[in-house]
């Protein structure tokens, strides 16, 4: 093929494609614009995702009817003059791209007006062509509707993923702004409901709330660490409160949402030995610098920047992470006990250590007896099941002897000494009982007398929406409450005393982890993860009856040695070893 020029209108949608990856990316240019124009209300209306329409209006500066023409066209900015300028940016756009990127890829309107004008002009784009401007009775501000994004590009329409991760996005996006800009009024609806709305009183905190739920918000450390020339506000988790992911890791530098390899790392390098494996701390974290420190011009869509001196902001983020961790949580929670997180419990102290299923939780009828014993189980624990298990796998019948730190059991076996985790043992015992059930599709569930009620971040509660069902499948009885707001009315008979609450937030999380895993590899996992949050803690002292039933049941399990997670669950000391130990065999 001979060399050509592109078509303009080729060309236009290769570079729309650099910025225009997704409806959130559209979002993303808008919401920066309405903000670059001074605007203190912006409202969001999403439709189908986005892919529909996303209309974003706001009280802003406005356009000029005579340069709307020019904000359509590639490279016309009003925020960049020279290029010397690229770095000493502060408005969040400088690229001159995004109107004219989505105007070639959607059916585009703008309606602008300027204070000082009194009618506003209205614009067309269609497939990157402006129609005729004209005149329009408008208020003061900027409204672009973009209809149909990627209607000419379906091969673009293609690598769209499904509408709850596309919504996803978008939720996550605009509450992060909302956060990063709390005397803004933000408002995002989704035709039907209102999905976030601030106040824009700048009070953060009751951001996190909305987003959160209050326990969450009331719980999150607030940053205030400044240096020369260097600020670092925000909000951080407290080591016991943690995520199983990085997503809701929130970094902004200079107003700009980013994503930062070497500032996460930093962050976690924080938290290092205070969190276990696997979990991660949220974080909403603004960090302001001096423009000139960063580069702002390295990606299409603005979402990296690159430090002028590296090693000092890493530095300063870490530093000022760890100290308020250190301020205000001096020790890691060893004992961490449901009931100091349960919305129902009133704050008087329990009555014995660490037995959260016979404390506050008042909505269940808890069982005199144990909480092991549990009435709902299908088949009872007996010499039939032993049989079937595996001689690799199983374990003798136990002894029980007693507890140990209120965290360990030990057993004597046939075969020597046994000491079980009884946090791990306890959750392989639940996972397995549950499955048992869950194969036989009768878990029997437990009404609540008083509904627990939920509130999670908005892209959490869609997830957990388009969920439902699988909640149902594994014993739970959740309905939506309110805009992000769940009512747990029945759960698993199993978990019968412990938080409800908290085991519809370890579902939700792992909803999050995975978006289309195998359905049953789901449940599975799901079970595991709920019956982790579930099971009795280390540092809870139980009663003899409780020690006894948990050893019957895990003797009864398939494969009591490992928790679901592939933890062990026991260290075994064989009476060969003990002997070793002694020097008893060498004397004989
Ligand atoms: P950039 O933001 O990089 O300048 P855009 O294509 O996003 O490029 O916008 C082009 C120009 O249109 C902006 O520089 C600004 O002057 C004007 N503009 C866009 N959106 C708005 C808005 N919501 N309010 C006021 N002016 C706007
Ligand atoms: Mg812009």
């Amino acid at each position: 093929m001979p060399i050509r020029l592109l078509s303009s209108e080729v060309a236009s949608q290769i570079a729309a494609g650099e910025v225009i990856e997704r409806p959130a990316s559209v979002v993303k240019e808008l919401l920066e614009n309405a903000l670059d124009a001074g605007a203190r209300s912006i409202t969001i209306t999403i439709e189908e995702a986005g892919k529909k329409l996303i209309e974003v209006a706001d009280d802003g500066s406005g356009i000029p009817s005579d340069e709307l023409e020019l904000a359509v066209a590639r490279h016309a900015t009003s925020k960049l003059i020279r290029s010397a300028d690229l770095f000493s940016i502060s408005t969040l756009g400088f690229r001159g791209e995004a109107l004219a990127s989505i105007g070639s890829v959607s059916r585009m309107t703008i309606t602008a007006r300027v204070q000082d004008e009194k009618e506003g002009t209205r614009l067309h784009v269609e497939g990157g062509k402006a129609g005729q401007p004209a005149r329009v009775g408008t208020t003061t501000g900027t409204t672009v509707r973009v209809e149909d994004l990627f209607y000419n590009v379906p091969a673009r329409l293609k690598f769209l993923k499904s509408d709850v991760t596309e919504r996803r996005a978008i939720d996550a996006l605009v509450t992060r702004y909302a956060l990063a800009y709390p005397d803004k009024r933000f408002k995002l609806s989704d035709g039907k409901n209102v999905v976030l709305q601030t106040t824009g009183d700048g009070d953060r905190r009751a951001i996190l709330a909305a987003l959160y739920g209050v326990d969450v918000a009331r719980q999150m450390l607030e940053i205030l660490s400044e240096e020369e020339g260097s600020a670092l506000t925000g909000f951080i988790s407290p080591t016991s409160l943690t995520r199983s992911n990085r997503r809701e890791i929130t970094f902004f530098i200079n107003g700009r949402w980013v994503h930062d390899v070497s500032l996460n790392t930093a962050l976690l390098q924080a938290y290092h030995t205070l969190l276990m494996v696997g979990r991660y701390p949220l974080t909403a974290l603004f960090l302001q610098i001096r423009p000139e420190e960063v580069d702002v011009n390295v990606h299409p869509a603005k979402a990296e920047v690159r430090f002028r001196n590296q090693d000092n902001i890493f530095s300063f983020v870490q530093r000022s992470v760890r100290k308020t961790l250190l301020a205000y949580s001096p020790v890691p929670n060893v004992a961490p006990s449901l009931w100091g997180t349960t919305r129902t419990v009133p704050a008087e102290p329990p009555r014995h250590t660490g037995l959260d299923w016979e404390i506050g939780h008042q909505e269940l009828p808890v069982s005199s007896e144990s909480v092991f014993s549990d009435q709902s189980s299908v088949p009872s624990q007996g010499s039939e099941i032993v049989n079937r298990k595996s001689e690799v796998a199983s374990i003798p019948l136990l002894r029980l002897i007693g507890q140990i730190g209120a965290t360990y059991l030990v057993a004597e076996g046939p075969d020597g000494l046994y000491l079980i985790d009884q946090h791990a043992a306890h959750e392989r015992v639940l996972f397995e009982k549950l499955m048992t059930q869950h194969t036989m599709k009768n878990i029997p569930a437990q009404a609540l007398l008083t509904p627990a009620v939920v509130t999670l971040p908005p892209h959490s509660a869609n997830l957990l929406i388009s969920n439902l069902p699988i909640l149902q499948h594994l014993g739970f009885d959740v309905e939506e409450f309110g805009p992000n707001t769940f009512q747990v009315r029945a759960m698993p008979a199993l978990f019968m005393g412990s938080d409800p609450s908290a085991a519809l937030r370890a579902l939700v999380e792992d909803f999050e982890e995975d978006e289309s895993p195998l359905q049953n590899e789901l449940e599975a996992r799901l079970a595991a993860r709920v019956c982790k949050r579930m099971a009795v803690k280390a540092g809870q002292a139980l009663s003899n009856e409780e020690q006894r039933a948990l050893l019957i049941d895990l003797e009864a399990c398939d494969s009591p040695r490992t928790c679901p997670h592939g933890r062990p669950t026991m260290i075994h000391l064989s009476v060969d070893m003990l002997e070793r130990q002694f020097g008893r065999r060498g004397a004989r």
